[in-house]
């Protein structure tokens, strides 16, 4: 800007579509953009497009709340989402591109003995595997955030669960880092391009129609987050996905007073403060299916009424924006990283609240999938079958972690 605004070179080409690639993938959100990084860096298959319907970023991937963390439970997410934090942080060497990556800590509250226990529970599962837990006493968390109410009469705050390893990365900064090395390295990153249909010839795909014409391809990759089960009715695909709207705000600027992300345990409500200064929140999804990426003042009043009963002062602090994103949501609160009825159809989907901290992870197992055919050993467990035959991941990945 100081050079008023001359001389900027783009970071990623905008290609005109060749008439095939050996691999398109349906969605430039993080998921999408990932998965051509690593096909191209780790797997050498470079003759890949990434097809966007609207620009880079304009999905998920740039209206989160920028969390990342690997605090979870269960086998099949603990080692995966672990695996995406070591990826986490190493991201910006590797595709040398700052994305703020800020180990902060992530704080989940307790309120009660029992949640107490199951926290007690997730921290150890966590340890099991290699992963950082702290558990802290009412007095420790006194001392980081003195501004929590400790003493409401309903949901006093007992301690809570620490994750020191976990915080926040700037999340268009990571659809663009991955974007520039993928284009770098030979990707093709289309724009305004939606997929409109997909064709098929004796049982495997030949390619997809799209607003810029037909594409051929050898293989497609699904990556369309809350529109997965638009795309895949395109053939026939039935998926245990809702898409639902997920709600996030951003404070006026405030000095800096919340070091970390704290999420309530007494309802649905998680904050962090950005670099700015603006308090970044949020907290349940809206209830009903949609697809606009804006919400309803019920939830609103919801977030807010939970974030007042945890910080009494937000009372007097002023929203200045909200927006919604769309959201895949599984029937078990796990993703869907798999092959499909159809040879050369491949799925990424069901990222539920948490599949922002998910995206290194994601987009590398996704690419061994598509290149190799063999699922990654970390990612092997997100099936879709499970649905079928009952292996349910049964974990809501919310902020709060009930369980
Ligand atoms: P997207 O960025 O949505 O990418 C999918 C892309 O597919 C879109 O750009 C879309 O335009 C494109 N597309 C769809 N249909 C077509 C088509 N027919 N043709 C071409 N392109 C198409 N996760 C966390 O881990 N931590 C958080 O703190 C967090 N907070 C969140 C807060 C909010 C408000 C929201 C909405 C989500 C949050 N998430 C969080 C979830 C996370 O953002 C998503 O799970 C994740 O971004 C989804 O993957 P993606 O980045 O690939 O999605």
């Amino acid at each position: 800007a100081l050079r008023g605004n001359k001389g900027w070179a783009p970071a990623w080409r905008s290609p005109v579509p060749k008439n095939r690639y050996d691999v398109i993938i349906i969605g430039g959100g993080g998921h999408g953009l990932a998965t051509a990084y690593y096909l191209a860096k780790e797997f050498g298959v470079t003759n890949v497009a990434v097809l966007e319907k609207g620009y880079i970023g304009s999905g998920n991937v740039g209206r989160n709340t920028t969390i990342i963390r690997s605090n979870y439970l269960l086998q099949g997410n603990n080692p995966f989402y672990e695996l995406s934090m070591k990826l986490w942080e190493g991201l910006e060497q590797d595709f040398n591109f700052n994305a703020m990556v800020s180990q902060r800590g992530v704080l989940n509250l307790y309120h009660s003995d029992a949640q107490r226990d199951a926290y007690t529970r997730r921290g150890n599962a966590m340890r099991l595997h290699g992963v950082d837990a702290d558990l802290l006493d009412r007095n420790a968390v006194r001392q980081m955030l003195p501004f929590l109410d400790f003493d409401n009469a309903r949901f006093p705050i007992q301690g809570a669960l620490m994750q020191k390893r976990g915080g926040t990365v700037r999340h268009d900064a990571v659809a663009w880092g991955y974007a520039r090395g993928a284009d770098s390295r030979g990707v093709d990153i289309i724009q305004n391009c939606e997929v409109t249909g997909i064709r098929r010839e004796n049982g495997r795909v030949t390619g997809v129609e799209t607003s810029q014409g037909f594409i051929g391809c050898g293989k497609l990759a699904l990556a369309a987050a809350g529109n997965s089960t638009v795309v895949a009715d395109m053939v026939d695909l039935k998926l245990p996905i809702e898409s639902h709207v997920l709600q996030a705000f951003v404070s006026e600027g405030l000095k800096p007073f919340i070091d970390n992300v704290v999420t309530f345990g007494a309802g649905h409500f998680y904050v962090s403060q950005s670099d700015k200064g603006g308090l970044v929140f949020g907290g349940d999804i809206d209830g009903y299916n949609s697809y606009a990426q804006r919400g309803n003042l019920a939830t609103v009043e919801h977030v807010a009424e939970a974030g007042v009963a945890m910080i009494p002062a937000l009372s007097r602090v002023r929203v200045l924006r909200s927006w919604g994103g769309v959201m895949d949501m599984s029937m078990d609160g796990s993703p869907i990283i798999d092959r499909t009825h159809i040879d050369n159809l491949y799925l990424n989907a069901g990222w539920c609240y948490g599949g922002f901290k998910a995206t290194p992870a994601s987009g590398f197992c996704y690419a061994h999938l598509i290149a190799k055919n063999e699922p990654h050993e970390t990612g092997r467990a997100f099936r879709l079958d499970r649905f079928a035959r009952g292996r349910m991941i049964d974990e809501k990945g919310v902020g709060s972690q009930p369980n």
